[in-house]
C-alpha cells in the first residue's frame, strides 16, 4: 500500500492562477476550419501556441512551435530512475459549430445556484434545470462566455491545466518525475489534430489527452468510426423526350435515405454502446448523387457489419431500376482506443490513481466519438483522455467551474509522481 508522505502528497493548485491562465486563452480567437486545406486549418491557431512557447520558455522549459502550430516541450526528469517517458496534450483550437472570436470569459464568483443570464445575448441563460451539474459548483467559482461565442473551455481548460501543472512541477523540485512531454496540437475540431504531429519530437512512452468533462472522468475507450460513400448513376435524357428513359439519381437517393431505419441505427435514437450510421452530406444532379455517410461502433466487427447493412440497403433501391448503377466505398476513420490501452493496463490505472489522489471519485466512461488520443493510441502512444471540467461544450452556453480545473491540474501532478514511485 501507499504510504503519502506529507510534503509530497499535499499538491495544492492555485485556483487564481489557472483562472487567470484560462481567462487569458480563451480570449485568443483559435476557431479551426473544416473546410480549409492549409495546416494548421487556419493561421490564427499559431496565435497561442506562440503564446504557450513564451510562457514555456520562461519558466526555463525547452519548448519549440514548428510551422504547423504544433508546440513541444519537455520537463527534465529530476529522478534517478529509469521512467518511462509520459506525455500530456490536449488542444489549442476551438470547434467550428459556434463563433470563437471576441470571446468575452466572464467569471461568476460564488456562483449561487440562480440563472444566469448571459448579457450579449438575453436569450442566452445558463440553468441549473438544464444542466444539473451546476449543482456541484454551488458556492465556488464558475466561468462562462458572454452569449455571442462559445467559451472555448474545450479544450483550453485542458491547455491551461497543463499549464498550470507543469509551472507546479518546475516550482516544486522536491516533487520527483521523469522526463515530462507537453504537446499541444492544432486542428483537433476538424479531425485534423495528429496530421501533422512529429512522433520523433513527442518522444513518449505513454500518453494523457486533457479532453474530457466532470471532474473525475476517465475516458478509455472511443467509436470506431469510418466513413462511407454512395454514388447513384442514374439514367439520364432530355426531360421533354424522357418518358421511359430517364431515371433521376435526385430521387433515387432521396428514396434510399427515406427507407432508413428511423428508430434504431440512427444518432437521433441510440445512446451509451450502441453505434450508428448518420448521413452527413447529399449531393448531386440528375445523373448523379453523393451520400455521404459516417458509420460509428465501439466493436470494430459489428462497424463493419453496418457498413455491409448500408451497402445492401442502397442496393437494395437501386436494383428497382434497371440502367441505374451505384459506387459504394468506405474508408477508415479512427479506431477504438480501448484495444491497445488494454495491452498496457498500468497506463489507465495510474491515471484512476492519480484521480484518487486529488480526492474525486473515477467515473470511467467510453466516448460518443473520437479524440486526438484515439488517433495517437494507434501512433504509438497509448493515450486516454482525463477530465478538465468543461461543460456545455460547442456552444454558447459553455462553462467550467474553477475547482474542477484546478482538479485537473492536480490530477497531472499526481500522476507524474505515480509514474515516479512504481518505477
Ligand atoms: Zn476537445
Amino acid at each position: 500500500m501507499y504510504v503519502c508522505k506529507i510534503n509530497l502528497c499535499m499538491i495544492k493548485i492555485n485556483e487564481e492562477s489557472v483562472t487567470e491562465r484560462f481567462m487569458r486563452y480563451v480570449q485568443i480567437d483559435t476557431q479551426s476550419d473544416p473546410q480549409s486545406e492549409t495546416y494548421p486549418t487556419t493561421q490564427k491557431q499559431k496565435n497561442l501556441s506562440e503564446i504557450l512557447l513564451k510562457e514555456l520558455q520562461q519558466k526555463g522549459i525547452t519548448t519549440e512551435v514548428d510551422e504547423y502550430g504544433y508546440v513541444y516541450a519537455t520537463i527534465p526528469s529530476n529522478s534517478n530512475k529509469n521512467i518511462p517517458v509520459i506525455c500530456f496534450c490536449s488542444h489549442v483550437d476551438t470547434a467550428p459549430d459556434c463563433s470563437g472570436s471576441n470571446v468575452k470569459p466572464i467569471l461568476h464568483k460564488n456562483y449561487n445556484g440562480d440563472d444566469i443570464t448571459l448579457p450579449d445575448d438575453t436569450t442566452q441563460v445558463l440553468k441549473l434545470s438544464d444542466a444539473p451539474y451546476l449543482k456541484n459548483h454551488i458556492g465556488n467559482d464558475i466561468i462562462t462566455a458572454s452569449g455571442s461565442t462559445l467559451l472555448g473551455a474545450d479544450d483550453k481548460s485542458g491547455v491551461a491545466a497543463i499549464m498550470e501543472a507543469a509551472t507546479y512541477l518546475i516550482n516544486n523540485p522536491n516533487i520527483k518525475h521523469g522526463d515530462i512531454k507537453i504537446l499541444f496540437t492544432p486542428d483537433e475540431e476538424v479531425g485534423k489534430g495528429t496530421a501533422k504531429i512529429d512522433m520523433q519530437k513527442v518522444n513518449a512512452k505513454f500518453g494523457y489527452t486533457l479532453d474530457g468533462g466532470e471532474a473525475g472522468s476517465l475516458e478509455d475507450e472511443t467509436f470506431s468510426a469510418d466513413a462511407a460513400t454512395i454514388i447513384i448513376n442514374g439514367v439520364i435524357a432530355h426531360p421533354g423526350y424522357a418518358k421511359g428513359k430517364l431515371v433521376n439519381a435526385i430521387k433515387i437517393a432521396g428514396e434510399f435515405l427515406e427507407a432508413l431505419p428511423k428508430k434504431e441505427w440512427t444518432p437521433e435514437v441510440t445512446e451509451k454502446k450502441e453505434g450508428f450510421v448518420h448521413p452527413v452530406r447529399v449531393e448531386g444532379i440528375a445523373e448523379r448523387a453523393t451520400i455521404e455517410f459516417i458509420v460509428r461502433d465501439f466493436d470494430n466487427d459489428k462497424l463493419k457489419q453496418h457498413g455491409e447493412k448500408l451497402r445492401l440497403l442502397a442496393l437494395n433501391t437501386i436494383k428497382k431500376y434497371p440502367g441505374v448503377t451505384m459506387e459504394f466505398s468506405i474508408k477508415e476513420q479512427y479506431r477504438n482506443m480501448k484495444s491497445i490501452l488494454d495491452k498496457h493496463p498500468e497506463v489507465v490505472a495510474n491515471a484512476a490513481e492519480a484521480i484518487r489522489r486529488s480526492g474525486l471519485k473515477v467515473k470511467t466512461e467510453s466516448i460518443r466519438g473520437g479524440t486526438d488520443g484515439s488517433r495517437l493510441s494507434y501512433m504509438g502512444l497509448p493515450c486516454p483522455n482525463i477530465f478538465t471540467g468543461m461543460q456545455g461544450i460547442h456552444s454558447k452556453l459553455e462553462w467550467i467551474g474553477v475547482k474542477d480545473m484546478a482538479k485537473s491540474a492536480e490530477t497531472i501532478v499526481h500522476l507524474c509522481m505515480i509514474w515516479e514511485e512504481k518505477n
